[in-house]
Order: structure tokens, then sequence, then C-alpha cells
């Protein structure tokens, strides 16, 4: 690969840390870790890599314009893959602020600081430095009446602050490429699972309360369709379309594994059934702690994103089946109560 150092930011985030960790173990890269530590951070998920020399990490924000500048100068990337967001729906809704300071403010430093540290580059240096940035399906906004599946070039629709702020920085990252020839790449991805994820999220919500024998709380009436990619797969595709990738073009990246939330939920307790023999107090069976709550509001009944483009352009495809997905994951959650008992 002659792509040698790559800055990461938010690479002590659930996605960002398997990034890191990723390049560090499989390729022989030089990588720049760029995390502000919110409270979504956890640097015990970068234990093994941390004492790599190849390794450096860098405490800062990216709405910090004069230090990123500098952390960039100083770090010369060829590759930056943006990671830092804030990401939990429910957070945008109570305090949406934070989410247009780092997902759009943030998100419009990094472009300047990278287009300035661009325009210093040779040919050749300019011909292999690119900037990955990494968002969601959910920009697309509700597609319950929809039988189809959104397109890299379907219109954006969000509902939510946090889906709005992200649709606000795909616009900015495609038209610092369009004004300034900023050599952009965009992802779109589905619900990712798997180890090291913050626990109020989803997926480890559902099994970090049932373990503790809590109530496993599900909004509205459950039927909400999410499509769900593994973890390690959205990685392989983030490194894929940053090296591979055509410049200027946006890939989604998903499974077509949708399914609806209590369906999740419901796999998860029987899973669980089997994995575990001494159940907490009073309960036989984990489906006797769900509950349903109050729905979210704006909630987004589906999202679903089609996916052929990166599958034949860039010949990648997913690994994992949720059933192998949810395996792993729910194992890891058990053996690892040391790194999320602190956060629930
Ligand atoms: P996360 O919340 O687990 O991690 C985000 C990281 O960014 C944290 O380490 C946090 O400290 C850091 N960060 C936040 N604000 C920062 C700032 N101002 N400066 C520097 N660092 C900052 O998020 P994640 O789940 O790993 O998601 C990563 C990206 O992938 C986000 O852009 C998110 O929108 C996108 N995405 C995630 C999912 C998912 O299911 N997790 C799905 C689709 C898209």
């Amino acid at each position: 690969m002659s792509f040698k150092k790559f800055l990461i930011t938010g690479g002590c985030g659930f996605i960002g840390s398997t990034v890191v960790k990723h390049l560090l173990k499989n390729t022989n890269s030089e990588v720049c870790n760029v995390d502000k530590l919110t409270y979504a951070s956890n640097t015990k998920s970068l234990k093994c890599i941390i004492d790599k020399k190849n390794y450096t990490f860098i405490k800062a924000d990216i709405c910090d314009f004069n230090n990123l500048n500098k952390i960039i100068k100083d770090f010369k990337p060829n590759v930056i893959i943006n990671l830092a967001a804030e990401t939990h729906v429910d957070r945008s809704i109570s305090n949406p602020r934070e989410f247009l300071n780092t997902n759009i403010i943030g998100t419009y430093n990094l472009l300047e600081c990278a287009l300035n540290y661009y325009k210093t580059l040779n040919i050749n240096q300019k011909k292999i430095f690119r900037l990955l940035h990494v968002s969601t399906d959910e920009i697309f906004g509700d597609l319950e009446n929809k039988t189809k599946s959104a397109r890299e070039k379907s219109s954006y629709n969000p509902s939510s602050p946090y889906s709005a702020s992200k649709a606000s920085s795909n616009h900015l990252a495609r038209a610092w490429h369009i004004t300034y020839d900023l050599p952009i790449l965009i992802t779109n991805c589905t619900n990712n699972f798997g180890p090291y994820q913050f626990p109020e999220k989803f997926i480890p919500c559902v099994i970090t309360n049932a373990l503790q024998g809590k109530k496993i709380p599900i909004y509205g009436d459950g039927l909400q369709f999410r499509d769900w990619l593994y973890v390690d797969d959205h990685v392989n595709a983030l490194i894929k379309v940053s090296v591979e990738g055509k410049i200027g073009e946006t890939y989604n990246i998903s499974t077509n594994n949708e399914l609806k939330n209590i369906e999740v939920v419901k796999i998860i307790c029987k899973m669980m059934d089997k994995l575990i023999k001494i159940k907490p107090k009073g309960i036989n069976k984990y489906e006797e702690l769900i509950t349903f709550v109050k729905d979210r509001p704006g909630h987004d009944r589906r999202y679903s994103l089609n996916c052929k483009k990166i599958k034949s352009e860039l010949n990648w495809l997913p690994f994992d089946t949720f059933h192998t997905g949810i395996k792993k994951t729910i194992k890891w959650y058990l053996e690892n109560q040391k790194w999320w008992s602190k956060m629930v």
C-alpha cells in the first residue's frame, strides 16, 4: 500500500478505534489519531496498540482551527479519515448545538486545514492525498413508504438534528471537492454494531441491560427497520474506499440485511438464553425484560441503502451476517464487563 500516513479523527470512538487498530495490525502505516475525548470515547479501546512506534495520539478538537492546521501540517498525512462526530440521535434532540459545532463547523475546519496542507504538496504528493468523510444512511430520512433503498445520488431528507448536521457536512465535503479540487471521498453507511460500542447505543444497550437484569427499552412499537453492518466489515470498506475509491465519488456501505428493532432484540435475547446459563435473579428468559417506551420524536421508520456501487466498482463484500456478528458482539460484552461497566 503506497498510503503510509493516515490521520484519523475520532479514533477513540467505536468505529474510529476499530479503524486505528485495523491499520496498525494489518498494514505498515503510520497512524495519527486526533480525538477530543468526549463522553463517547474510550482510550481503553486502544490499549493493545498504545505503545506502537507508528502510532500517535493527539487530544484535540476538530473545531480548534489553529491546532488542527498545525497537527495536519506537522504529521503530513497521505490520507485523512474523518470519523470525529457527535453521533447519538437522542442527545442531538436535547442538545443540538454540540452536533452543529462538531459535525458542521468541525468538518468545515477539517476541510479548510486539509486544503491549506494540500496546497503545499508537490504534484506526486497531491496524486495520493485524499480525505474520506464518513457519513450515515440517516441523511436520506425516512424511507418507510418507499420500497427502494437510497442510492448515492438520492436527495437528502434528514429528520433529526443529528442527521441534518451529517447531511450538511456531506454537502460541505462535496463542495470543497467541486470548488477547490480537494480530493474528497464520501461514504454513507447503515447502523454499525460490534465490540467497543458505547453502551447507550441500541445493541450494546440491549446486551448490557440484559446482562444486568435491567429492563430492555424499545422505542414505540419496535417496528422500525434498520440495516445492520458489522463494524469490521465497515472498516474494511472504509480502507478500500480510502485507497481505491474514485476521487469525488460517494459510496454507500450496507449489507441488505434489514431487521425490525423488535426482531433484533428477540434474536439477541434468544442467543443470550443459549450462551448464558445463570441468568439475573427472577428471569427465566431475557425476553421478559423487554419494555416498550415512549417513541423518540421524529423517529424515522426505515433506513435503507443500495450498495451495488461499492460491490461492483470496488469489489467489497461484507464477511459477517447479522447472526455471526451478533454472536461475536454478545460474547465480547460478556467477556469485557470491565470495559463497559463504568459507562452504564
Ligand atoms: P462515536 O460516538 O463512537 O465516536 C465519535 C468519536 O469522535 C469519539 O471518540 C469522540 O471523542 C470524537 N469526537 C467528538 N467530537 C469531536 C471533536 N469536536 N473533535 C475531535 N473528536 C471528536 O461514533 P462512531 O459510532 O464511531 O461514528 C463515527 C462516524 O461514523 C460518525 O461520523 C458517524 O456519524 C458515522 N456513522 C456511525 C454509525 C454507527 O452505527 N455507529 C452509522 C453511520 C454512520
